[in-house]
């Protein structure tokens, strides 16, 4: 008998009727004869619900009860959950992360996952019973303190389950029948891949693409678990994520894989200008550790030539706007020892991102992009590259436009549409 470990995200388990619908899901994966653990997210927009309440009562809760607050949501869910299948006749035990034996480093509101230790779990399912385990959360290590994984962070403990397990699948079920070409809420057109590699489903996570938490395909890849994302609306084949671009199949089948995966797009980040740093050398190394020190994910950077007359230089950078406040403070701080002249900040920016592991091979993909946001009359901002990613930054309104245009420059349209929003946030 196999594991099967699925994933139900917020919009698959959003009320009640939800709730049975995936319980009768799960059920059938169990009378497949399957042992099943499931991780779940909190219900609907439930996770937003409880910030708002978080900040009517704080502008800047403690992050402890942050974790405290937040976790809750998903709690609710398990429970729900495991009711709803034991009324469909089996049995089922829900358990939170931290009982689960999901163990974090003791950073809040982003923990990484840094062992599971499944034991409860594991007799649970001996007993027979199906696991339902808590999305999005664990216990700290060292501080023992419950925390969360980052938003979207089910998927990672899905993943994370799936590995100490050792299951040979992880299904995530969500609100569109797979991962597409683009966002189909923005390019109806969009089509579904059929496969997409560890590499390249890391570049279009990172980039924007919702669809699943980037600490969750960086596990997947690092214990070889192949993920099955699809949809809890429907019962299609959804997009299976596994494989390297350094696989021998691979580098056979590119010949005819399509040589670009998808755009994805982000405008979940902010841009700072240090403005009149003194060009000489250090001066990056302070400004990038004050910001490392608090913990700032910095996206790309720019340095740009120093005037002759004045030797100033201007650095700027993206970073999630939901740092932005710590990162502008963090960086006034440092203002008398670099002695740069001011600093600006930009939250109407948005990111579009091409990706594909066949632009390795296929010289002009980077003229071709750049050619199609020019086309639909868009300015580029910034541009930085990996070696199957070209990203640029624009102004936010344009996002859109950007991505339509990439899109169909690349020939990704599908000739009818296929792509379904079931429903939700994209999350
Ligand atoms: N409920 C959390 C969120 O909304 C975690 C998750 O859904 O994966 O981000
Ligand atoms: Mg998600």
């Amino acid at each position: 008998m196999g594991i099967v470990v699925q994933k139900y995200g917020g919009s698959s388990v959003a009320d009640g009727e939800a709730i049975k619908r995936v319980a009768r899901r799960i059920v059938e994966a169990k009378r497949d004869g399957n042992d099943v653990v499931v991780a779940v997210s909190a219900m609907g927009d439930s996770t937003d619900e409880l910030l708002g309440l978080a900040s009517q009562v704080s502008p800047l809760p403690p992050a402890r009860e942050l974790d405290m607050l937040l976790t809750a949501g998903e709690r609710i869910s398990m429970a729900l959950v495991a009711m709803a299948i034991s009324d469909l006749g089996f049995s089922a035990r829900s358990f939170t992360g931290s009982q689960a034996g999901v163990i974090t480093d003791s950073v809040h509101g982003k923990a990484k996952i840094i062992d599971v230790t499944p034991g409860r779990i594991q007799s649970a399912i001996d007993e027979g019973h199906i696991v339902i385990v808590a999305g999005f959360q664990g216990v700290s290590q060292d501080t023992k303190e419950i925390t969360t994984l980052g938003r979207g962070g089910t998927d990672t403990t899905a993943v994370a389950l799936a590995a100490a397990l050792d299951a040979d699948v992880c299904e995530i079920y969500t609100d569109v029948d797979g991962v597409f070409t683009a966002d189909p809420r923005i390019v109806p057109t969009a089509r579904k891949l059929d496969t997409v590699t560890y590499e390249e489903m890391l570049e279009l996570a990172a980039c924007g693409a919702k669809i699943l938490h980037l600490r969750c395909v960086e596990y997947a890849r690092r214990y070889d678990i192949p993920i099955h994302v699809r949809s809890s609306f429907s019962h299609l084949e959804g997009t299976i994520v596994r494989g390297s671009i350094d696989d021998q199949a691979h580098q056979e089948s590119t010949m005819e894989a399509a040589i670009i995966a998808g755009v994805a797009h982000d405008r979940s980040e902010a841009k700072i200008t240090v403005v009149g740093v003194p060009d000489k050398v250090g001066e990056a190394a302070r400004i990038f550790t004050a910001l490392a020190d608090a913990q700032i994910n910095l996206d790309m950077i720019v340095q740009n030539v120093s005037a002759a007359a004045t030797n100033l230089t201007d650095i700027s950078f993206t970073l999630p706007r939901s740092d932005g406040a710590v990162a502008m403070a963090a960086l006034d701080a440092l203002q008398d020892e670099v002695g740069f002249e001011s600093l600006q900040y930009d939250e109407t920016i948005g990111k579009v991102s091409l990706i594909g592991a066949g632009m390795r091979s296929h010289p002009g993909v980077t003229a071709k992009f750049f050619a199609s946001i020019a086309e639909a009359g868009v300015n580029i901002g910034m541009i930085s590259t990996s070696e199957i990613r070209i990203s640029v930054v624009v102004s936010e309104i344009d996002v859109d436009a950007a991505v339509a245009a990439t899109h169909t420059a690349f020939d990704l349209d599908a000739d009818e549409v296929e792509a379904v929003v079931y429903g939700g946030t994209g999350r």
